[in-house]
């Protein structure tokens, strides 16, 4: 008897989806395009999950209820959300943690200092690669077979329902399957194709890094799209892109490689102008928007400039920032023209309310803002002078695309409005569903662990149910 239920990708979706079907009694079997050592897909990257909650619960203090964590989703997504499955996932957020917990996934307090995220945040004790390694553990007990190095190129589908799976030449039918094989942020070439050119002549996409997996090539994702004629969602340049250090490798950097001293910062382009407010919100609340702010900007690249003030009062980077003793000498040292930059600098210490420096407090949103300045600093605004000044270059870092295949609450595949039967989808292939545009921290763990919970035990039922009819059709 071939497998049940076939599970394509290796990360939290997948391994949530291989789970689910396999406590509902399917056989299943994973195909993960890394090697081992390389398994799991950007959630080996992860740290938290995002959870809903109505009162403090383990690792979570006060509460976080569904109205704000709608709210959150809203704010950040411009509206670009499909609200019953944004509510599906922020529902499922809250009820999900024993099962993880049973499955060896163990959560810790969230670190102390820089990150506001103790309510809505629960953390991972050992990041997203203990998380990874405990559930391939629980797979391999509950008897899932696991390939690695088996990316599947494309898949046979009949009338909308699947087939089977190829792997080279290797034809892998099951009874059901479940896509979770993550988005296309790798692809380098679709990147660029979806950037394009911009009025600069520059093909932005070549100066973005990717900080996560270099498996997540799309190739299922445009595969189904493009040939079997999926209903898709979402638009190609819209990713979750963060602005990280420019000397981060090309794939694989990690959480470590992001500036987090932005909101206390002021930024400048390589014209040594500033461009956005960069104490519009809490830092976990935008990092995500300044991957593509820097995507924009001559060069894709921008420059994060601090004082001695700032230090001890964010997450410290991988890297060391590049010292200087003036702000005049840190403009030659990072490149920048001089007179330029420090025009920007001085106009931005002129229009902090030097009334308001007492009230400094980057623990809330403060009252110490720019007045008269374009663009505004609205809050954490205090004058860059006290040496050592620090700068951080900054490149666009992409973190997953949004680009998916349109689901609905039972994570089926659609085509031409229908769902298929036996074909279903979870994690960063339709997390563009909910995240239209945007993003808000530990969404993405949210989104591939509802959808990927679903899409297993769906695709459990769908092998049962194809089961039940290989038996009838032996007593017929
Ligand atoms: C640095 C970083 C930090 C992050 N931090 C957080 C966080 O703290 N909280 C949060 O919520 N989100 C975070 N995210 C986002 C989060 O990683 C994703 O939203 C989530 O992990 C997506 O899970 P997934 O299973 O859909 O994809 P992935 O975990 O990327 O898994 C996709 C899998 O598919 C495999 N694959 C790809 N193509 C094929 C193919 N053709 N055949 C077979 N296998 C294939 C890949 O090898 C991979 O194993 C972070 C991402 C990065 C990069």
């Amino acid at each position: 008897m071939g497998t049940d239920v076939l599970v394509i990708g290796g990360g939290n979706a997948a391994l949530c989806a291989a789970l689910m079907a396999a406590e509902a009694g399917a056989s299943v079997l994973l195909l993960e395009a890394a090697p081992r050592e390389l398994r799991g897909g950007n959630s080996a990257h992860t740290r938290n999950l995002r959870c809903m909650h109505d009162a403090p619960q383990d690792v979570l203090v006060d509460a976080y209820p569904e109205e704000e964590y709608w709210q959150d989703l809203l704010k950040v997504t411009g509206g670009r959300t499909s609200e019953p499955l944004a509510r599906l996932v922020i529902r499922a957020s809250s009820t999900c943690r024993g099962w993880m917990q049973r499955h060896g996934v163990r959560f810790q307090p969230p670190l102390s200092g820089a990150l506001h995220v103790a309510r809505t945040n629960a953390f991972f004790m050992g990041g997203g690669k203990a998380l990874v390694n405990a559930y391939f553990r629980s797979a391999e007990r509950l008897g899932v077979r696991i390939r690695y190095q088996a990316p599947v190129q494309r898949i046979e589908l009949q009338d909308g329902r699947f087939v089977a799976a190829w792997v080279g030449d290797e034809r892998i039918t099951a009874k059901a399957c479940v896509l979770a094989a993550g988005g296309f942020e790798s692809n380098r070439e679709w990147l660029r194709e979806a950037w394009g050119r911009n009025e600069r002549g520059e093909w932005p996409a070549d100066n973005f890094l990717i900080r996560g997996t270099r498996f997540n090539q799309g190739t299922l994702l445009r595969h189904l799209i493009e040939e079997h004629r999926a209903d898709a969602i979402g638009d190609p340049t819209q990713a979750h892109m963060v602005a990280i250090d420019a000397r981060a490798p090309l794939y694989d950097g990690g959480i470590c490689t992001r500036i987090d001293c932005v909101s206390l910062s002021v930024v400048v382009n390589r014209e040594a102008r500033r461009f956005y407010d960069e104490g519009e919100d809490f830092w976990p609340k935008r990092y995500a928007i300044w991957g593509r702010l820097v995507a924009q900007q001559p060069g894709q690249t921008a420059w994060s400039v601090i004082d001695a003030k700032a230090v001890g009062r964010f997450m410290p980077p991988v890297f060391p920032g590049v010292v200087a003793h003036s702000l005049p000498e840190l403009a030659r040292r990072l490149g920048l023209d001089e007179t330029a930059f420090m025009q920007t600098l001085n106009d931005y210490n002129r229009a902090c309310r030097r009334d308001h420096a007492g009230h400094f407090d980057h623990t809330v949103l403060d009252d110490c803002r720019t007045e008269g300045l374009a663009p505004v600093k609205s809050h954490w605004a205090r004058p860059i002078d006290t040496a050592p000044f620090y700068g951080y270059a900054l490149r666009p870092g992409v973190t997953f695309t949004y680009l998916g295949l349109r689901t609905d609450e039972t994570a089926a595949v659609r085509f031409g409005g229908q769902p298929s039967a036996n074909l279903f989808v979870a994690g960063e292939m339709m997390a563009g569903n909910v995240l239209g545009q945007g993003y808000t921290a530990g969404v993405g763990m949210s989104i591939g662990t509802a959808f990927g919970r679903i899409a297993g035990t769906r695709a459990a039922a769908a092998a049962a149910a194809a089961r039940g009819r290989e038996v009838q059709h032996a007593l017929a």
